[in-house]
């Protein structure tokens, strides 16, 4: 939704070259918006409560930890105390949150991803650490809809996980939207608050409290490692996430952990301790919403299925992603260096192709310049088997599921060719690569 509020702007900015009379200062009511989108958040958290009632769940709120390897504790969050559970099976699916910056002084004047969508008032200019996806997404709405945004990032582009056509793509296209990129950032040094605001100020509904959170007037100093100084009314910290299991008692359960600090679990979603599974954000598997939903069916599926489904596990092969970034960007499958990794550079071809999207053939050539659509297929051996698709630009979003679905399936470059193309659309492209 707030995607759709950043895109209502980009499309109305859009509207003069088709020659519609908008003035240009058209206003919008960001905290209206807000209050929208909250109470639709509501809702739909409403919905799932009540269809877990029809099903027959209870749903016990409040923070659980293991008080033996099958038996949890919750803290009620009605205040009414302390309830105990056992179960033959426990599923530990808490998510993770948001990293702040330790090492750095006064680093809790800034916010989180939490806070961002606490915000009811945009700041003047802010500063986005980080390079991930969460911190492109952001920092994408916040420019799109006239906020200065100054991204701090450590190397020349972002996005660093994505083909390298999708990094510097899109770093030079954000770049030419306005949004200013400090490449090669040595890091901040000490953050200081010149508005007095207080930590006591924020009651926001994020699960964690680590930052104070926002609040309208903010003014921070801020110092980097260089000794630069900058000024900025907001800090937001996207620089990775971590696995919620700081309140969970995992030690007296047994259950291990990964090298990176996740619970560790195998393909069936088991825990090395028998009974107890994870799977989600916690896990550190490629963390995103339906692979979480995806797991857990599989797990259900597993445990309490037919005998047909008893081997159900979810493929973490292949999965389709979207950037809900200024344009979009999609990705499913390797990016060009880890298939040149698999199989080897001799053994791989790739198909390119960059335009620009008929929306943009009625805008003067300059603008028309900085909205770029990229898309490459890679493939793999004799019978070019498409080992992965990257694409950006309009709409990408909404065409990747498709091309997911045939490169699950093993689609060869020559099945891509073989379906006729649907003229004029820009996913007519990915058909027609020669
Ligand atoms: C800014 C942002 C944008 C994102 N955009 C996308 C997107 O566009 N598409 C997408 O697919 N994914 C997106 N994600 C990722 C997605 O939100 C996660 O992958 C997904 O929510 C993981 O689901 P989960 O069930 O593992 O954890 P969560 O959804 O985090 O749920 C974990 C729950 O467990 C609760 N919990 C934690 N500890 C305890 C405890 N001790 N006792 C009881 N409850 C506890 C938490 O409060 C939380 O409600 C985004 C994430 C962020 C931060």
């Amino acid at each position: 939704m707030t995607w759709y509020f950043a895109s209502v702007n980009e499309t109305i900015k859009g509207a003069k070259h088709y020659f519609y009379d908008i003035p240009d200062n058209v206003r919008f009511h960001f905290d209206k918006f807000k209050k929208r989108r909250d109470e639709q958040i509501l809702r739909l958290n409403g919905a799932y409560e009540r269809n877990w009632n029809r099903e027959g769940i209870d749903l016990v709120q409040g923070t659980a930890r293991f008080i033996g390897q099958k038996e949890i504790e919750v803290d009620l969050v009605d205040g009414s105390g302390k309830a105990a559970y056992t179960a033959k099976h426990i599923l530990i699916a808490t998510g993770g949150y948001p990293i702040v910056a330790e090492n750095v002084e006064g680093a809790t004047h800034g916010i989180t991803s939490d806070g961002f969508f606490d915000m009811e008032h945009l700041p003047k200019k802010i500063a986005v650490v980080g390079a991930g996806y969460i911190a492109v997404e952001l920092a994408g709405v916040l420019n799109a809809i006239g906020v200065e945004v100054h991204m701090f990032i450590r190397h020349e582009t972002f996005l660093r996980q994505f083909d390298p056509m999708i990094q510097e793509t899109m770093t030079k296209t954000y770049e030419e939207a306005g949004v200013i990129i400090h490449k090669k950032f040595p890091g901040f040094k000490k953050i200081e608050r010149l508005d007095g605001g207080s930590a006591l100020a924020y009651d926001g509904n994020s699960h964690e409290k680590l930052t104070e959170g926002p609040s309208p007037g903010k003014r921070l100093k801020i110092t980097d490692s260089n000794g630069e100084i900058f000024e900025f009314n907001e800090l937001l910290w996207a620089i990775g996430r971590a696995p919620q299991i700081k309140d969970l008692n995992l030690d007296v359960a047994g259950v291990q952990l990964s090298k990176t600090g996740h619970i560790a679990v195998d393909e069936f979603q088991n825990t090395n301790v028998e009974g107890l599974y994870a799977l989600g954000d916690v896990t550190g598997q490629s963390e995103l919403t339906p692979v979480a939903i995806a797991a857990g069916r599989q797990l259900g599926n597993r445990l309490f299925g037919p005998p047909e489904l008893k081997s159900s596990r979810l493929s973490y092969e292949n999965v389709p992603t979207v950037v809900f970034s200024h344009p979009e960007v999609g990705t499913v499958g390797m990016t060009e260096p880890e298939a040149i990794g698999k199989y080897g550079q001799e053994n791989i071809k790739i198909y390119k192709t960059k335009f620009a999207a008929m929306y943009f053939d009625v805008f003067p050539a300059e603008e028309k310049s900085k909205h770029p659509t990229q898309y490459k297929i890679i493939c793999a051996g004799p019978e070019e088997k498409v080992v992965g698709l990257h694409i950006l630009g309009e709409s990408s979003g909404e065409m990747l599921q498709g091309f997911g679905v045939a490169i699950k399936m093993g689609a060869t470059k020559a099945d891509f060719d073989r379906c006729v193309a649907i003229h004029p659309t820009s996913a007519e492209e990915i058909v027609t690569m020669r």
